[in-house]
């Protein structure tokens, strides 16, 4: 704080003092008025360097973070009376009114849209893992019945070795007798 003078906190488009101040992401920053109008008027471009803001103000109007917060509030605490003078609309050199609250950005139902296509995406996603994860347990007791019955099969092979060798033991028993 105190590292910013008036200068550094006047929106380049309509030389008041910044209020809800948006800083994009090529670093230029307007009022929330001006970002609002430049918005509507031509496009989702930087009106200082027409840098492209369509995704980053799609995200950022989603999680509500177009506004630059921290220079926001250095602006309230440093310059307080300008910023009353603002938003009272009594700036002489303003001709912005203050609009609040927050805009919406994308166009109507945009969000919406893709918010509905990436739920339908995750639901097609999970019921995908469901079904391997049905056929995995499937092979799994496929493979425990296969074993089992190998061990069964097994053991009366086992079970008929010893009564034959049983068998021929009691005969030479009998021979020996
Ligand atoms: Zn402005
Ligand atoms: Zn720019």
């Amino acid at each position: 704080m105190g590292t910013l003078s008036i200068e550094d906190c006047m929106c380049p488009i309509c030389m008041c003092i910044f209020v809800e101040p948006v800083t994009m992401p090529c670093t230029h920053t307007l009022c929330m008025p001006c970002f609002k109008k430049n918005v509507e008027e031509a496009s989702l471009t930087c009106p200082m360097c027409r840098t492209r803001i369509s995704v980053w103000a799609r995200r950022a109007s989603k999680n509500r973070k177009l506004i630059n917060e921290k220079l926001w509030i250095d602006i309230q605490s440093l310059f307080p009376d300008k910023v009353k003078k603002r938003i009272d609309g009594d700036d002489e050199e303003g001709v912005e009114v203050f609009m609040h609250p927050i805009i919406n950005i994308a166009q109507p139902g945009e969000i919406r849209k893709e918010y509905e296509e990436q739920l339908q995406r995750l639901a097609e996603q999970r019921e995908k893992e469901q079904q391997k994860e049905f056929e995995a347990s499937e092979a799994l007791i496929r493979k425990l019945q296969e074993e089992e019955e190998i061990a069964n099969r097994m053991r009366k092979k086992e079970q008929i070795a010893i009564e034959k060798l049983d068998k021929e033991f009691a005969k030479e028993l009998v021979n020996l007798v």
